[in-house]
């Protein structure tokens, strides 16, 4: 079989990418391990600058026009007209994004993981009957999140890691929290986000600052002085790679999490995923292409990491950092906004 394009990967970035392709007129497969789509540990919170206006509003489980910010001197409530965060189901999401790809035109191979990668060609198995078979490519997209075989394949290194921790929960609630607390989470942070019939609650922190357990021995005693019992409860985690080293490799592109796009400061990374993923379709359907939005992102990205670097390195810093950055939201001077990943 050979394709022009083979995008490895369908999470937010493989998809995005697979649909302009086929938008514009170019049939990509995309190559999936897992049978369902989506189903990946997430807190499921989008942004109003980048993603809840782009999806239809069904898709949203609870949307949150007012944050509460909790730090260890401040409790902050921000209110804005329009929904700032609304919380997605991963599975939904891929799911629609999915449909939408299919509609362009694009293929998508569920659960055949791909193995190797020779020259212009892959070699891919398929989980259930261990059935390999080969592909040849064009264009190699590799889509394939934190751990990626295509970056791999590339010599790259995964040296900036944070570590997301969930636990998704049955609950009603309706107040959206991040909780700024270096007692339990250094320079990450708790967050609870609501959704229908759950409730996410988990932390993020730079895999530098704090090794796994310790984080979820923290979020465990956190949510309890909340009045959440965890320890019983199941816990996801996953690593977040933001160490962004280049995304264009001549006809090998890297989107999403397998280029280290995500934040490190706060974990987001379903929106540059998403805008990676349709500026690399862009990109080689046009090699010319100046890549314009990309540029904007991979700004919001080192910014967003060197306030990572900065706040690990020094607690006492740190701790002034997040005071000040809430009381700038608490007085207006710092619109929620500048802290997203949207561009
Ligand atoms: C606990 C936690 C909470 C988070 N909360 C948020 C949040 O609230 N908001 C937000 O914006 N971001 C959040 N994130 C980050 C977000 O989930 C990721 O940044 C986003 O999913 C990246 O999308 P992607 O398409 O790059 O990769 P993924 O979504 O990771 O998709 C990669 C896909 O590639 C497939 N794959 C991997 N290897 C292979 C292979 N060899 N062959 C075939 N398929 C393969 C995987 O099965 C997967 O489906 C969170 C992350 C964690 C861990």
């Amino acid at each position: 079989m050979h394709f022009h394009t083979v995008i490895v990967g369908a999470g937010p970035s493989g998809l995005a990418c697979a649909r302009m392709l086929g938008d514009r007129g170019i049939q990509a497969l995309v190559i999936e391990r897992h049978e369902t789509i989506g189903a990946k540990v997430c807190a499921g919170g989008i942004t109003w600058g980048g993603l809840i206006s782009r999806v239809p509003p069904d898709l949203a489980e609870k949307s949150f026009p007012v944050q509460h910010i909790i730090t260890r001197l401040q409790k902050v409530r921000i209110e804005e007209p329009t929904p700032i965060i609304a919380t997605v189901n991963r599975v939904k999401l891929g799911g629609y994004m999915a449909r939408q790809a299919i509609t362009a035109g694009a293929e998508i191979m569920t659960g055949w993981q791909v193995k190797g990668i020779k020259g212009q060609t892959l070699i891919i198995e398929e989980k259930e009957s261990r059935k390999k078979q080969e592909i040849s490519f064009d264009y190699l997209v590799g889509a394939d999140g934190s751990h990626s075989l295509v970056r791999r394949h590339l010599g790259l290194a995964n040296n900036k890691m944070g570590i997301g921790l969930n636990y998704q929960i049955s609950g009603d609630l309706q107040k959206m929290e991040w909780h700024l607390n270096s007692r339990f989470f250094r320079n990450g942070y708790g967050w609870i986000f609501p959704h229908k019939d759950t409730i996410s609650i988990g932390a993020y922190v730079p895999r530098s600052v704090m090794p796994a357990h310790q984080l979820k021995k923290g979020l465990i005693a956190w949510a309890g002085t909340l009045g959440f019992s965890l320890a019983r409860e199941q816990a996801r985690a996953e690593y977040i790679n933001y160490d962004y080293q280049g995304w264009r490799f001549d006809r090998i592109f890297l989107i999403g999490d397998a280029a280290g796009l995500a934040s490190g400061l706060t974990g987001e990374g379903i929106y540059p995923a998403i805008i990676s993923g349709e500026e690399a379709a862009r990109a080689i359907i046009d090699p010319a292409y100046s890549a314009v939005i990309m540029e904007g992102l991979l700004r919001k990205h080192r910014l967003h990491s060197h306030m990572a670097d900065w706040t690990g390195t020094n607690p006492i810093f740190n701790i002034i950092a997040g005071e000040v950055v809430t009381l700038g939201l608490r007085c207006g001077l710092i619109k929620f906004n500048k802290l997203e990943m949207a561009v």
